[in-house]
């Protein structure tokens, strides 16, 4: 009698997992995260035992993402939601409304960096009485740091804990891979760190300033063009003030990023004679195939050509 009532006893219990907060259809942790860099740390790390659904879809860009009814549900519903506050205003929002204790801020994670403003004449200008519209979603801090591979590690140490402490019998598998994960971004931060050891320049000129942190980890000089928001109009003082730094630097690249138009890019590059190139601050992925340690050693190879870093 006993061996035939336990699977029938085996049955019933997914079943009833479905109607939990934390349940996927599969009996998976599901995981919902805000941005591409918070999806591939998730399915790294979590692995088979989540399943993710990243909230910024495929070549959108992220910042200014609106989130739909059914997205907003997925963060109520989900087992973890993964994000990273002060980077994306409506998912903010949606996790404080409904994101009740099911959540992970990468952000205090690691130590951020203050947000810095590119064009340091616009906000003179408006210093007083005006709201800074483009800092807004910042809370002073400057979001991308996925872009220095020591912080990412971090991070996925840290939502290893977080995914633990939300599916114990997995307790263990996170750690490991959080782990293994942490030693590839240590390897990768240390071909960056000898990749440019020895340049030319140091001086990297960008329309979107998201590469803060990178930057600031392998002594580079970030010069920004449009500020934190990929998609704000620089002033024209602005524009020949990078102009002339770019110029007085010997720049012979001025980089733009694959989500937004290159417009400003090629305006700057056209004045100073120089030429135009990607660099991918990892918003999203754009090509199939590519993932996070993909971009970064592409990026590395922009940086070192552009540069002329020597090996
Ligand atoms: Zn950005």
């Amino acid at each position: 009698m006993m061996r035939r009532l336990l699977p029938a006893l085996l049955l019933t219990i997914p079943l009833a997992a479905c109607g939990g907060t934390a349940g996927a259809d599969d009996g998976k942790l599901s995981v919902v995260t805000a941005f591409y860099p918070l999806q591939f740390v998730s399915e790294r790390i979590g692995g088979d035992a989540v399943s993710v659904t990243n909230l910024t879809k495929p070549g959108a860009e992220p910042h200014d993402l609106e989130l739909n009814a059914g997205q907003v549900g997925q963060i109520t519903e989900a087992g973890l939601v993964v994000y990273l506050s002060g980077f994306q205003p409506a998912v903010d929002d949606a996790v404080k409304q409904n994101g009740g204790d099911h959540v992970f801020d990468a952000g205090s994670a690691v130590q951020l960096l203050a947000a810095t403003e590119a064009d340091p004449h616009g906000e003179e200008e408006h210093a007083e009485g005006e709201e800074e519209h483009e800092q807004e979603s910042t809370n002073g801090t400057d979001p991308h740091v996925w872009l220095d591979p020591t912080r990412l590690a971090t991070i996925g140490d840290k939502l290893a804990e977080r995914l633990g402490q939300a599916d114990p019998d997995h307790a263990a598998d996170y750690t490991a891979r959080a782990a293994a994960l942490h030693t590839e971004l240590t390897a990768l931060d240390g071909e960056y760190t000898a990749g440019l050891k020895t340049c030319a320049r140091r001086e990297l000129v960008t329309s979107h300033t998201a590469f803060h942190y990178l930057a600031e980890k392998y002594d580079l000089t970030q010069v920004g063009i449009t500020g934190i928001d990929p998609e704000a109009e620089p002033s024209p003082q602005r524009l020949a003030e990078v102009a002339e730094t770019a110029k007085a630097s010997g720049t012979t690249t001025i980089f733009f990023e694959t989500l937004v138009s290159p417009k400003v890019a090629e305006t700057i590059a056209q004045e100073v004679g120089a030429k135009t190139a990607v660099l991918d601050p990892l918003e999203g992925i754009t090509e199939e195939g590519a993932d996070y340690f993909s971009v970064m050693r592409a990026n590395l190879a922009a940086l070192t050509t552009a540069l002329e870093c020597s090996a």
